[in-house]
């Protein structure tokens, strides 16, 4: 069953104290009924430090050990404010703006928050892009006048990966690479696409290897029907990409960052069809409650943001 508030009044209605939120990560935590990690018994309660207490052996766990609100010394009220605003609209909100909505007064809280949240979007074991595919690479980010093209200063490589649903877009996949090399790209390729998938590329040499790497290789060349607009998909994906980088975060993006700004454009362009964005609240906080991974988290590329 999944549980969620549906609206901005039964969001309010249902997270109005700690307990309320407690309740909700533990129900996502232990969607079978609590287990003592210790007896394996079935029954605590929440004690007044926010720890539960197992009924029959006493161990105690913090009900947000391993989640990425652990540690976390402001409330979950707040918590469940910000991750509701992150999905509540359709491209999302800057760290400056939640700062506003939050009333936070350290811009630097908030900047976290969202790194961490980014690191929820990735679902853990998600599964490959599969069937037909368009692949390339493009530069991202780094816009600064005077200066572009290849290895231009400040901008990132990326592979992206997008499925073709019959002329519209399926998933996307996005990998920084460090160059456009065979072995960058077939490598990009292979964390993010099935072998067995057709993949349709241009003629570009480091794309040669796809065949013997497993994958169906389409090469697409100029023609009459094709036009210029080899991989219009990709073309499409890409150019989405670059304007919500610029409309909700301004282009203001490190490339030691952009990993994390991609894993939220994924998560959010996968998503884009969801008929209710109250669901991805519940994905995002389910995702964030098993991402044990973000222990002793440390954002690479620094924790400062200018
Ligand atoms: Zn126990």
């Amino acid at each position: 069953m999944e549980d969620y508030p549906k609206s901005l009044l039964e969001f309010e209605g249902r997270f109005s104290s700690e307990e309320a939120c407690l309740e909700y990560l533990a129900q996502l935590r232990w969607p079978d009924g609590y287990r003592c990690p210790r007896c394996q018994h079935h029954k605590a309660w929440l004690t007044k430090r926010n720890l539960f207490h197992c009924a029959d052996c006493g161990y105690e766990t913090f009900s947000t050990a391993g989640t990425i609100f652990q540690d976390t010394r402001k409330p979950l009220q707040l918590w469940f404010r910000a991750i509701w605003s992150i999905v509540g609209q359709k491209n999302g909100v800057s760290a400056k703006e939640l700062q506003r909505v939050l009333g936070f007064k350290r811009y630097e809280t908030i900047w976290i928050w969202l790194h961490k949240l980014r690191v929820a979007m990735v679902r853990p074991g998600r599964e490959r892009l599969s069937g037909t595919l368009e692949v390339d690479e493009t530069y991202i980010g780094g816009e600064r006048p005077g200066k572009s093209g290849r290895g231009a200063a400040g901008k990132s490589l990326v592979l992206i990966a997008v499925e073709d649903k019959g002329k519209q877009i399926g998933r996307i996949r996005l990998r920084r690479i460090p160059d456009a090399s065979a072995d960058s790209l077939i490598m990009a390729v292979k964390e993010s696409v099935e072998p067995g998938s057709l993949v349709r590329t241009d003629g570009w040499v480091g794309y040669g290897p796809l065949s013997a790497a497993g994958y169906e290789h389409t090469i697409v060349r100029k023609s009459a029907d094709v036009g210029d607009n080899l991989l219009p998909l990709i073309n499409r994906g890409a150019a989405l990409l670059k304007r919500w980088l610029i409309g909700t975060h301004q282009g203001a993006v490190r490339p030691s960052h952009l990993d994390y700004y991609m894993d939220e454009f994924t998560f959010r362009f996968n998503r884009r069809k969801s008929y209710s964005r109250a669901k991805l609240f519940y994905r995002l906080v389910q995702q964030a409650v098993f991402i044990a991974s973000v222990f002793g988290y440390e954002i690479c590329g620094g924790n400062s943001f200018n």
